[in-house]
């Protein structure tokens, strides 16, 4: 199983070496061709504007959308997330707009608010978590479930094939979120 990881900006780095700990292949994606004979993508965090504007400079942006919409299952964490969402309730545009949930940008405030904490995660337990200036996500349509919860709030939700964290799973030793990613990928 090949699992690509989203490289133009951000965590991708993390997301590669965990997912080697799983025993999986993982590659960056930096090109189109980059898509292609993948199980399923991750799209780490960093900074979505940033990310978004590289995606389409490198002319990554609709095929990716294509790939999600033809069933590719995806793993958004933190920014990823934002870039999955339908709507952002304090930023003028949306990105891919595949995953139903308006999230709220920098809802954790600046660099220097970050901390770690614990999300519980259905069938898993407490998951230790970084958060970086995370989203929020401050609603959810009636197809997304969610997996993970933080202080009550949603953190970790999947609909259909696609799995989005407010947080960073990658900066933390416990792979049990990634391997929760590999089994969907499996069933896809
Ligand atoms: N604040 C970033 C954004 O809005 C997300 C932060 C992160 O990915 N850790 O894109």
């Amino acid at each position: 199983m090949k699992i690509g990881v989203l490289a133009v900006q951000g965590a991708a780095r993390e997301h590669i070496l965990c997912l080697r700990k799983l025993g999986v292949e993982a590659v960056p994606v930096l090109r189109p061709p980059d898509l292609l004979d993948l199980s399923g993508i991750v799209l780490p965090g960093g900074e979505s504007t940033a990310q978004w504007r590289l995606l389409s400079r490198a002319g990554l942006a609709e095929p990716l959308k294509k790939a999600l919409e033809e069933g590719l299952p995806a793993f958004g964490t933190c920014a990823g997330l934002i870039l999955l969402a339908k709507e952002i309730t304090n930023w003028p545009e949306h990105y891919l707009g595949l995953l139903d949930v308006a999230v709220e940008r920098n809802a954790t405030g600046r660099q220097v608010d970050s901390f770690e904490a614990e999300v519980e995660v259905d069938g898993l337990g407490e998951v230790p978590a970084v958060f970086i200036r995370a989203p929020a996500i401050r609603r959810v349509g009636r197809g997304v479930e969610v997996l993970g919860t933080h202080d009550d709030e949603p953190a970790l939700v999947k609909q259909g094939a696609i799995l989005g964290a407010t947080f960073h799973p990658e900066l933390t030793e416990d792979l049990r979120v990634h391997e929760l990613f590999l089994n969907l990928c499996r069933k896809e």
